[in-house]
């Protein structure tokens, strides 16, 4: 049976660098909505047109429009054995319409690791976070700096600071995670699959935490 796991927790706080390194490490697909939606703004689909009004704000993009991007996402062939969700569901609605389709695919929600952090140490996170044009890989200034400056490791393609990583937009969207995302903690707190991980924690021990969570 397919495996689907919901990385919860404020912006900034890991869940890309973390959702990518547990997606390699269980062979399942890593479904990011924000790439998803960076992806369709830089081929400037008629998606990515629209999504980029609200991202640009640090507003959430609507839920419908997101629903249906992650529908798509979930019926190719990549995520038949799972997924990581990071950054999805992000409301209530989305929860619900997550369910509705997972059990389309004959799955569900197994665990939701909810990784959190002092609103300091995100905002520090974002602050200095370089993100690589082509494929979204992620480096910071500080903690994990590319060889180059400017110039992703992985793939040389040019980085560059997010639109919506500019520290007043960074406000607005930390008050939009406590608004309409904090729900979902008790929501799935109350289905029992939520595991709390200390997401202060250096980038290899949050992994540990994380792999123990998941495995268990
Ligand atoms: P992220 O890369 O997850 O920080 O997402 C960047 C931006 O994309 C967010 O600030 C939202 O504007 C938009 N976004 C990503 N995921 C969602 C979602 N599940 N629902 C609505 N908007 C989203």
């Amino acid at each position: 049976m397919a495996i689907f796991i919901v990385l919860l927790g404020p912006p900034g706080v890991g869940k890309g660098t973390q959702a990518k390194i547990l997606a390699q490490a269980k062979n399942l697909a890593h479904i990011s909505s924000g790439d998803l939606f960076r992806e369709n703004i830089k081929n400037q689909t008629e998606l990515g047109k629209h999504a980029k009004l609200f991202i640009d704000k640090g507003e959430l993009v609507p839920d419908d429009v997101t629903i249906d991007m992650i529908r798509e996402r979930l019926s190719r062939p990549d995520c038949k054995p799972g997924a990581i969700l990071d950054g999805f569901p992000r409301t209530p609605v989305q929860a619900d319409a997550l369910e509705k389709m997972l059990a389309e695919f004959n799955g569900q929600v197994n665990v939701v690791p909810y990784i959190t952090a002092p609103e300091s140490i995100v905002v520090g996170r974002i602050s200095g976070r370089w993100t690589c044009r082509s494929n979204g890989h992620i480096f910071h200034q500080m903690f994990n700096p590319p060889k180059a400056d400017g110039i992703c490791d992985i793939d040389g393609s040019e980085l560059y600071q997010r639109e919506d990583d500019k520290v007043e937009t960074v406000t607005i969207r930390i008050r939009v995670y406590l608004e309409q995302t904090i729900p979902l903690v008790d929501y799935y707190r109350k289905t029992g699959k939520l595991v709390e991980i200390n997401g202060a924690q250096a980038v290899e021990q949050v992994s540990r935490d994380l792999c123990l969570a998941v495995n268990n």
